[in-house]
């Protein structure tokens, strides 16, 4: 059988698998439905029994108790995505469920086993929701060989990568829901990510209620009514107006008929008219990405190319605009598969470079992995069927240095009189990363004299000033620092904040009276511990997944 590695672009609303063949291209696997995106919704038919994608999506509307969308806007954030069948179910198993169908589906498609995985997930994710991320792949059964950005798996795709001489990118990703905008310096050998932005609550559904509101209002003009459309004529008005909206992408008019209140309306939609409706929309995408530019060009980056990602690039006032503002013409090429397909590639790319260590394993079988590598090494001494040589990339290690995505806090007392907690920012968004992690240590004093333990909350956000008013909704764990007795108050304390590449926070403390060590041991509300992701493993086998 031939060995493949797969890159998965676990989405929002679709999500998408992708692998490199023989020939060293990356395709898109299609699923049993027949299509090359699969819709991100689980409907829980029965107590052994899945079904993801299309098929939920329109049980969605008849089945909505037992049918969760959207399931990506949990991960990380909650344990709980759907109560079915008397058991809470996590945001990870769900998300399992989506991955077992891609898998499932691609392995019958190319007929091949589907084990070795690329994830990718936002470039804003936190250490929570990454994590939550890799286990999901692990619940689904998969070998997660690493998580990468969405913008990373993107620009891999473009080929940024194949040349040598450095760029600076910045990828403008619209989607159904969310807004990203991501700058990053490349070359050959390293892609570094200098920044990101976003809005999570902008994308193409916003275009759709504008188209709505305007096709609502000439249909009320031309007809004299004035009273507020059904919810049938709503609903019917939102999937008419989306459909709108994507043919001018194409066209520059297109004829929407409105029918509402026993009345039809034939309603001319010209792109002048819709693109003039959503410009305050367009804007507010092109504030964030001179944010994100102003951080780049203070750390002394000019963007050079920009890429467009995500189905709602495909409409032309991107591009235009875009390209006013900026003088650079946006590059704009299969924006609904480019994040798979480049995770494909990467996947290739992480295998390739794993594999000396593991053919010695296989060779004398007494050699060990090094404990760096991600694969697993009882399956991973199978060569690609791939040659690498027929890839660019074959062969290169090609570095991947991330800059924090989220502000890391802990809560201090700043006023002793007053006694009132400030979270204090130790670690800030978009700080560099350059290998691949960053480690930053404050001192802080005890409050009361002969204190016994310090308790250490730390929060995780994108507020970039020193201090912010404390929120539990960003508190991510608590670390218990105990102290030596007797200590009197003001005793400095060092708190030690380590973030590694893959977005974990690691907390120790150290009491500068003694210079002791203190030991840390951070507990997070919404990360899984790995039992309970082995635990979870086992049981979803018992699910079918359809
Ligand atoms: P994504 O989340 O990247 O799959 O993007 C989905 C969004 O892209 C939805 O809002 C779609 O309506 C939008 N979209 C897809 N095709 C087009 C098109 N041809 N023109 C405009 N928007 C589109």
């Amino acid at each position: 059988m031939a060995k493949y590695v797969y890159g998965i672009d676990l989405g929002t609303t679709y999500s998408c698998i992708a692998y490199v063949d023989e020939s060293g291209r990356a395709n898109v696997i299609k699923n049993l439905e027949g299509t090359n995106t699969t819709p991100s919704v689980v409907n829980f038919a029965s107590p052994n029994q899945v079904v993801v994608g299309q098929v939920a999506k329109e049980t969605a509307v008849i089945d909505p108790k037992n049918t969760v969308s959207l399931v990506k806007t949990l991960m990380g954030k909650s344990n709980f995505a759907i109560s079915y069948n008397g058991e809470d179910k996590s945001p990870e198993e769900v998300s399992a469920y989506i991955l077992r169908k891609l898998a499932e589906d691609a392995a019958k498609e190319i007929d091949a086993e589907v084990k070795d995985v690329v994830i990718t997930c936002p470039a804003y994710f936190g250490t929570a929701e990454r994590t939550a991320t890799k286990n999901a792949g692990i619940i689904a059964g998969l070998n997660v060989l690493e998580i990468i950005s969405e913008p990373v798996a993107a620009a891999i795709y473009y080929g940024c990568t194949k040349e040598s001489e450095e760029k600076t990118i910045l990828v403008y990703d619209l989607g159904g829901g969310t807004f990203d905008v991501t700058i990053m310096s490349i070359n050959s050998e390293k892609i570094e990510i200098i920044c990101s932005d976003g809005d999570h609550d902008l994308g193409g559904k916003d275009w759709d209620s504008a188209a709505m509101r305007y096709l609502a209002d000439e249909f009320a003009s031309q007809k004299s009514y004035n009273g507020d459309l059904d919810e049938y004529a709503q609903q019917d008005l939102r999937l008419k107006a989306e459909k709108a909206k994507q043919q001018l992408s194409a066209k520059e008019k297109t004829p929407v008929i409105v029918e509402a209140a026993g009345e039809r309306a034939r309603i001319d939609f010209s792109r002048e008219k819709f693109d003039e409706i959503t410009s305050l929309l367009l804007n507010s995408t092109i504030t964030k990405t001179d944010a994100a530019i102003a951080v780049a060009e203070q750390r002394g980056f000019k963007v050079d190319e920009i890429l467009l990602v995500g189905g709602s690039t495909r409409m032309p006032q991107v591009t235009r605009v875009l390209e006013e503002k900026y003088g650079i013409k946006p590059k704009i090429l299969e924006p609904d598969e480019a994040v798979a397909k480049g995770a494909a590639i990467h996947a290739v790319n992480v295998y390739i470079n794993n594999q000396p260590t593991l053919s010695k394993w296989n060779e004398d079988n007494k050699g060990s992995v090094t404990s760096d590598s991600v694969l697993d090494p009882s399956n991973s001494v199978e060569q690609l069927s791939v040659d690498p040589k027929m890839m660019s990339i074959g062969g290169k290690k090609r570095s991947i240095v991330v800059a924090t995505t989220k502000s890391f806090a802990i809560e201090v007392i700043v006023d002793k009189t007053t006694r009132e907690p400030k979270c204090c920012n130790m670690i800030i968004k978009n700080d560099p990363m350059p290998d691949g992690s960053i480690t930053v240590s404050n001192i802080f004093g005890t409050v009361d004299a002969g204190q016994g333990e310090v308790e250490i909350t730390v929060y995780e956000s994108d507020f970039m000033d020193e201090y912010f008013d404390v929120d539990e909704d960003y508190a991510i764990g608590t670390a218990t620092l105990e102290l030596p007795e007797n200590l009197p108050a003001d005793s400095p304390i060092e708190i030690t904040f380590s973030l590694n590449s893959e977005g974990i926070l690691e907390v120790t403390g150290k009491d500068l009276t003694s210079n002791k060590e203190i030991h840390a041991t951070m507990r997070s509300k919404y990360i899984m511990n790995s039992e309970t992701v082995e635990e979870l493993k086992e049981k979803s086998k018992q699910m079918a997944v359809m």
